[in-house]
């Protein structure tokens, strides 16, 4: 069974009078241990496509199993639960927690997953090592680089030990000395 089963999947956009067909009968596998990129030209689809896989987004048409799970078939509150259970998610503003410091905002997946808060400051602890940050983790985001914060937001997207690690332009902020770390962090991340 893959780990991502997209087949047919039609998604459009009404603008008014137009309509904009962004997905047309995309298809995708994945396996488990993949490490996939989408490219292709602004407007083609990537985000839209990302947001079904990541099910921010219900597609019209077209049928998606993640790791065995039907999501077409789940309702909004299944939907969350799923989402926190097995996606992790790096996004390329980071999407922290402002007033909480790294350790809070890597806890805070685990604070709707319902763990204790000694559970929760040792994974939120271990996942900041493992992404290089255990000498930062009470400074808040204002206080760290583009970069860190980005390493932040992964060690949040890990923190709960998903099937799937999703992550749009997870670079797009960053400069290119800072890109060439991530993307090995990713590498390093694939790797184990
Ligand atoms: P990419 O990520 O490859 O740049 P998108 O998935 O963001 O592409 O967009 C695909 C197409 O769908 C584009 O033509 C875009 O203008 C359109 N689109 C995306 N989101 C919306 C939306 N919320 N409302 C209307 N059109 C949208």
């Amino acid at each position: 069974m893959s780990l991502i089963e997209l087949s047919g999947i039609e998604k459009s956009y009404r603008m008014g009078d137009n309509v904009v067909r962004a997905l047309r009968g995309a298809s995708l596998s994945v396996e488990r241990g993949e490490m996939v990129a989408i490219m292709g030209a602004s407007g083609s689809g990537k985000s839209t496509m990302l947001n079904v896989i990541g099910t921010l987004d219900r597609p019209d048409g077209g049928s998606y199993v993640l790791d065995g799970e039907a999501v077409e078939s789940y309702d909004e509150v299944q939907l969350s639960e799923l989402r926190n259970r097995k996606i992790g998610f790096v996004f390329q503003s980071f999407h922290l927690v402002p007033r909480d410091n790294a350790l809070e905002n890597v806890e805070l997946p685990m604070v709707y997953a319902g763990e204790r808060a000694s559970v929760r400051k040792k994974r939120a602890a271990e996942a900041l090592a493992r992404v290089g940050l255990a000498d930062r983790m009470d400074h808040l985001p204002t206080q760290l680089s583009g970069g860190q914060q980005q390493r932040v937001s992964i060690a949040r997207a890990l923190v709960n030990d998903p099937v799937l690690l999703l992550a749009d332009e997870p670079t797009g902020a960053l400069d290119s000395a800072t890109t060439g770390q991530v993307m090995e962090l990713f590498t390093e991340l694939h790797a184990q």
